[in-house]
């Protein structure tokens, strides 16, 4: 059994719910935020920095948005800021890395990291790769990933092929249709991304222990904290005083947990050895793989 990490690992999601993107299988109500309802997601956002910023512990954050939050300057700055935090040892965020990118240069990245989704469809393998560069040449590290549906098997082959072997490419398995990959295609994928297999099917977790509601928890934009984005079930508020006395070790309730942001905190998986201080962006760390297997016609680059 790997110990539990000291540190706090918190997944923080406001009410912001509008993406640029219409992604046809995205899980999420897409909605549009008003002009006000940004200004309140900001307000909720800045408080919570603030409360990051006043605590005693080492505190990593992953903002996990209903919709895209980084093209929101409210964001960047509140990423910049806690990436210059000494208490914080890794901000980061999930994001469509679609938004304009030249903040990133005034965020520390040795604390910054993204995740990073590539959408075909919504954008061009061009544009996705010139946002790499970008976030390259600020020295942030990211990991980069894709919905694995069967219709986009040439699409990742290619962003793998034109991305730097050093960046780490995910496979999200498709897993709304039961068996939807043969056993050729999940070698095939597998080729890409080594641990494609975890997340084939949802993982069996009721009765072990889990970091959820321990070290690791989340926040919502009123400060309320649940073991997870899974499970309800209010643990405190992080703006009352004591709330950490409700954090401790629990085994999960649930049968299954099917999502890589919960169960990499499945303490019987062993992830944190996987990922060690890329669990957050969802880097292994022992990445770059040293030898990723050659895969037949692999190509060098694409324009
Ligand atoms: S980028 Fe993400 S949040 Fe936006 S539509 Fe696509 S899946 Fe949904
Ligand atoms: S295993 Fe998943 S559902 Fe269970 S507590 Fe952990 S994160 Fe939540």
């Amino acid at each position: 059994m790997s110990s539990p990490d000291p540190r706090w690992s918190i997944l923080w999601r406001g009410p912001l719910a509008s993406c640029n993107y219409a992604c046809p299988y995205c899980p999420f109500a897409k909605t549009r935020d008003d002009r006000a309802a940004l200004a309140d997601d900001a307000r909720r956002l800045g408080r919570f920095v603030d409360w990051v910023a006043g605590r005693a512990e080492r505190i990593g954050v992953l903002f996990t948005p209903w919709g895209e939050a980084l093209g929101h300057r409210a964001y960047q700055e509140a990423m910049i800021r806690l990436s210059h935090l000494p208490n914080v040892w890794k901000v980061a965020a999930q994001t469509n890395l679609s938004a304009s990118l030249p903040w990133l240069a005034r965020a520390n990245p040795a604390t910054t990291a993204l995740w990073a989704t590539y959408h075909p469809g919504e954008t061009t393998l061009a544009r996705f790769l010139r946002q790499c560069a970008t976030a390259q040449a600020a020295g942030v590290p990211f990991s980069v990933g894709i919905v694995g549906r069967r219709e986009v098997f040439d699409d990742i082959e290619r962003l793998r092929d034109a991305l730097d072997p050093a960046i780490y490419v995910w496979i999200n398995a498709w897993k709304r249709e039961a068996d939807y990959y043969t056993a050729d295609e999940v070698a095939r994928l597998e080729r890409i991304d080594p641990h494609f297999r975890l997340n084939l099917h949802p993982q069996p977790t009721r009765g072990g222990l889990c970091l959820g509601g321990h070290t690791t928890f989340t926040v919502d934009g009123a400060g309320d904290v649940r073991r997870c984005h899974f499970l309800g079930g209010v643990l405190g508020n992080i703006y009352e005083a004591g709330f950490e006395a409700a954090l401790r070790p629990r085994a999960c309730p649930a049968a299954t947990c099917g999502c890589h942001i919960g169960y990499v905190h499945y303490e019987p998986l062993r992830l944190h050895e996987v990922f060690g201080d890329g669990v957050l962006e969802r880097i292994p760390a022992a990445w770059p793989a040293s030898a990723l297997p050659a895969r037949e016609g692999a190509l060098s680059s694409v324009a």
